[in-house]
C-alpha cells in the first residue's frame, strides 16, 4: 500500500487493463474448449459449487428450457449519515471558502507516498463505496493495494497471449486516472476478489512464472470493467455548472445509443472455476439494470472460446469481425436492453430504478440516497458527504471555479 517505487507501473498497469483493447477470460466458465494454459485438470470445479452454478448444459438444454434469468439484483438505497452538528459544519465550512488553493494530482508519482494525501482527498469514501457481488465474489473497487495483484496478471506471459495491448500516452494517465478510477461516467471498474477464498481453488502454477504465482485467492483476482462509448453528438452526462445533477435515464441512454463494453481478467491459476462467468454476469447486470445501457457488447479475439462463449451464454450474439492494429481479428458481440430484459426479467417491463433522481457532482454514486450537503455559495451544487464536497472544492477546475454565488 505504502511502496513508493513501482507507482507508475501501477498506474501503466492499471491503464492497460482498462485501455479497452484486451480480453482474457476463464477458458473453462464456458463449458466447452480446451485449456489455454496452465494444468487445468480440474474437472471437478465446474459443477459443484452450490446453487447459482447452472447444470452444466452442453448441449441446447436452454434452448428448450428457456434461459435462466439473472439472479443478481439492486440493492437498496443507502440511507442519508446521520445530520452533522453546527460544529462539524463549521468545521467543514472552514475548508471550503473562496480563495483556498486548488490542486491537481501529479501524472507521475501518482501514487506515492508524498501525493498519497492528495489522492485521499480526491478519493474520497464514497467514491470507493460502489461494489456489487455475486454468490461467490465481491466485485469493489479497485485500491492502490491491489499492484502486486495487477502486476502477477499483467506481466504473466500465459495471460498476454489471449490479451491486445495498447499504450497510454504520458498525458493521459493522470485524468485518467482521476476520470477511471475516482469519479467516473465513463467506465466502471472492479477489482474481482473472493468473499471466501478458502471457497476457491488455487491451480498448480504449471508454467505461470515464480514471480507470478498465488497460494491463496485472497485480494484481488482479476478486474472487470464496463466501459460506456458516447457517440460524438451524446452529452458528457456529467455535472454542469448551474445546473443540480442527476443520474442520466434510460430514456437519455437510449436516445443517444450508449453502449457499454466489457472488459475484463484474471489470474491462470483461478482459470476453471467459473469465477468471470459469475462476474460478467453480474456487471451485464448493473449495466442494463441499473445503469441503463442502450447495449453492451464484448469483442474477444478469434481463438479466445471461453471469451466467446461467454458472451453467446449471457445472449451476446455475433455482430461482425473487427480488426484492430495489432493485426488480432476480434468478433464482435452485442445484447441490447430489450434483449437482456426479455432474458432476464421475463414478464416485467423495463424499469429505471436511478434514472433522474439528483446524486453528488463528486462521487456520482447513485445508490446513495439524494445528496443533501449543499454549496453555501450557490444553489445548485450537492454532495453526498463532506468529503466529496472538499474534492470538488479543491480539484483545479472544480466547483470552486465554476461557483456563483448567490445573489
Ligand atoms: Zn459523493
Ligand atoms: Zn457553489
Amino acid at each position: 500500500m505504502d511502496r513508493v517505487e513501482g507507482a507508475e507501473d501501477l498506474v501503466d498497469a492499471l491503464m492497460k487493463a482498462v485501455d479497452g483493447t484486451y480480453i482474457n477470460v476463464d477458458p473453462s466458465s464456458g463449458d466447452e474448449d480446451g485449456p489455454v494454459a496452465t494444468d487445468r485438470g480440474d474437472e471437478g470445479t465446474k459443477n459443484k459449487k452450490k446453487k447459482k452454478k447452472k447444470p452444466k448444459s452442453k448441449s441446447k438444454k436452454s434452448a428448450a428450457t428457456g434461459v435462466k434469468p439473472n439472479e443478481g439484483r439492486i440493492p437498496d438505497e443507502t440511507p442519508a449519515p446521520p445530520a452533522e452538528t453546527p460544529e462539524e459544519t463549521a468545521r467543514w465550512e472552514k475548508d471550503s471558502v473562496k480563495g483556498v488553493p486548488t490542486m491537481n494530482l501529479p501524472a507521475w508519482g501518482l501514487l506515492s507516498d508524498r501525493t498519497k494525501d492528495t489522492l485521499n482527498i480526491f478519493r474520497t469514501p464514497n467514491c470507493k463505496t460502489l461494489e456489487l457481488s455475486t454468490p461467490r465474489l465481491k466485485l469493489r473497487q479497485v485500491e492502490v493495494g491491489d499492484l502486486t495483484g495487477i502486476r502477477r496478471i499483467k506481466t504473466e506471459p500465459i495471460v498476454q497471449k489471449t490479451q491486445l495491448y495498447g499504450s497510454p500516452g504520458i498525458s493521459d494517465i493522470k485524468e485518467n486516472f482521476l476520470n477511471r478510477y475516482i469519479r467516473s461516467r465513463d467506465e466502471f471498474i472492479f477489482a474481482i476478489t473472493a468473499i471466501d477464498p478458502s471457497a476457491f481453488k488455487v491451480q498448480e502454477p504449471g508454467s505461470v512464472r515464480i514471480s507470478n504465482r498465488i497460494h491463496n485467492a485472497e485480494g484481488y483476482l482479476g478486474n472487470i470493467a464496463l466501459s460506456l462509448t458516447y457517440p460524438p453528438d451524446a452529452p458528457s452526462f456529467l455535472p454542469e455548472k448551474g445546473q443540480i445533477y442527476t443520474q442520466p435515464t434510460f430514456q437519455e441512454f437510449g436516445k443517444y445509443k450508449i453502449e457499454g463494453k466489457m472488459f475484463y481478467e484474471i489470474h491462470p491459476q483461478l482459470w476453471g472455476q467459473g469465477i468471470m462467468s459469475e462476474a460478467f454476469e453480474e456487471v451485464l447486470r448493473f449495466g442494463m439494470e441499473e445503469l441503463g445501457c442502450d447495449s453492451i457488447a464484448s469483442d474477444p479475439t478469434i481463438g479466445n472460446d471461453a471469451s466467446i462463449h461467454l458472451c453467446t451464454k449471457n445472449g451476446l450474439a455475433f455482430s461482425h469481425e473487427t480488426n484492430n492494429v495489432y493485426n488480432k481479428p476480434q468478433l464482435f458481440h452485442r445484447i441490447t436492453r430489450e434483449e437482456w430484459w426479455k432474458r432476464n426479467r421475463p414478464g416485467k417491463e423495463i424499469s429505471d430504478r436511478w434514472g433522474g433522481k439528483e446524486v453528488c457532482r463528486w462521487c456520482m454514486n447513485f445508490r446513495l440516497s439524494p445528496p443533501n450537503i449543499r454549496c453555501k455559495y450557490c444553489d445548485w451544487a450537492k454532495y453526498c458527504s463532506r468529503e466529496c464536497q472538499k474534492a470538488d472544492w479543491l480539484r483545479a477546475g472544480g466547483h470552486q471555479s465554476e461557483c456563483d454565488p448567490k445573489t
